[in-house]
């Protein structure tokens, strides 16, 4: 069986892993975390990088920092993964989902701003499948109703807009280091705060309330509760096998993008016949090739196609069903303006297996299985 995933593992994982064992410190905020943090920094020229528990945990304690009062509204889209939602419920919001563009997946950049109440207070833009969203225009809807920007950029890690990462363009960027995402330490993300205004209540934040950051860095004399919080920090062994990865980050990306480009190649004509769609890259962005989908006919045609996938031992598989028609969705938010892509286009959807180090062999039977399906 070709599977959909594999986890990254680079071979120096056990060496680091081992390494904090050794020096007595597996919890948090040891060296392992902090060279993490300064790698991305330094990489994607970020003013904060802080290493959290899980993408979903950068999110929560990002959408907490933006202070929401009961009856405050969040615009996000409704194609994106529950966690983007869910963080914005627990601040306390109300949820206003938003149309996505057919091209990216990504929410539509021109349907924001009808979008806006005087209630509304954040937006979010999720770079699906590691693709820009049109960040120039959502900075100027943004600064001028005075909005928060978070970048969900869970699967944006590596990837650009216009030179910039993906994370470091908005007031806050949340990336994921999960087993699915391109970089990995099991479960894990980061926080990307691009204001230092809010560096202080972030630190605070994923110190359970207390200002030990400022304790170790010798500011207090003594540290003690301030403000309530939570626990974000990942453990020593989680960034150790993190930090493996990181130092391989270029080499994970370029394998990546390299089968991404394969697939494209080898796609592109069942693209020119018309009979499937694929993934285009806008101008001003670089991939980080974290997902390669197809878009089918319709559902009926995506379901056999799946199916017949599988019957040939090929795992692929479909995404988000729209948050909007799920309960929570129902139950939290509402959909502004009409739904003209989002449910249409997430039923058409189904993606590849794409990993690194993906066999070549692999990926030669998954291309020539999907021709041999639309033969038929
Ligand atoms: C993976 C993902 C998350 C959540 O990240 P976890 O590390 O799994 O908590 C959030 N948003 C998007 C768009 C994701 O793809």
């Amino acid at each position: 069986m070709i599977s959909f995933n594999i986890p990254p593992v680079v071979g120096t994982e056990c060496t680091y892993i081992k390494e904090a064992i050794d020096n007595h410190k597996i919890c948090g905020d040891g060296q392992f975390t902090k060279k993490c943090n300064a790698w991305m920094e330094e990489r994607f020229n970020a003013q904060k990088v802080l290493l959290t528990t899980s993408g979903t945990s950068a999110l929560d304690m990002t959408l907490l920092m933006c202070d929401l009062q009961p009856g405050d509204e969040v615009i996000l889209p409704s194609y994106t993964f529950s966690s983007t939602a869910t963080a914005a419920v627990l601040a306390g919001a109300n949820l206003v989902f938003v149309d996505i563009r057919p091209d990216t997946m990504n929410i539509d950049e021109t349907k924001i701003e009808v979008a806006i109440t005087d209630r509304t207070r954040v937006i979010i833009a999720m770079h699906y499948a590691g693709i820009a969203c049109e960040m120039d225009t959502i900075m100027d809807i943004a600064k001028r109703h005075n909005l928060i920007v978070v970048e969900d950029a869970a699967q944006g890690v590596m990837s650009t807009y216009k030179g910039r990462y993906l994370g470091t363009i908005g007031t806050f960027g949340c990336y994921s280091f999960h087993e699915t995402k391109n970089y990995s330490m099991g479960e894990g993300g980061a926080i990307v705060i691009n204001d230092s205004k809010y560096n202080e209540r972030a630190e605070i934040l994923r110190e359970k309330g207390t200002n030990r950051s400022k304790f170790y860095r010798g500011q207090v004399d003594k540290y003690t509760w301030v403000d309530f919080g939570d626990s974000y920090l990942p453990s020593e062994l989680n960034a150790a096998y993190l930090w493996a990865q990181l130092e391989k980050a270029d080499e994970i990306n370029e394998n990546r993008l390299d089968s991404w480009n394969k697939y494209y190649a080898a796609l592109a004509i069942l693209r020119d016949k018309r009979i499937i769609d694929i993934p285009e890259i806008p101008n001003f962005c670089e991939h980080n090739a974290h997902m390669f989908y197809i878009k089918c006919k319709d559902l009926d045609e995506r379901s056999s196609f799946i199916e017949f996938m599988k019957k040939n031992e090929i795992m692929t598989v479909f995404h988000y069903i729209p948050l909007h028609s799920a309960p929570a969705g129902v139950k939290y938010g509402k959909f502004v303006g009409a739904d003209e892509f989002t449910t249409k286009e997430s039923e058409r959807l189904v993606r590849l297996p794409l990993y690194y180090m993906l066999d070549k062999m692999d990926q030669e039977k998954v291309i020539n299985k999907i021709i041999e399906f639309y033969k038929k």
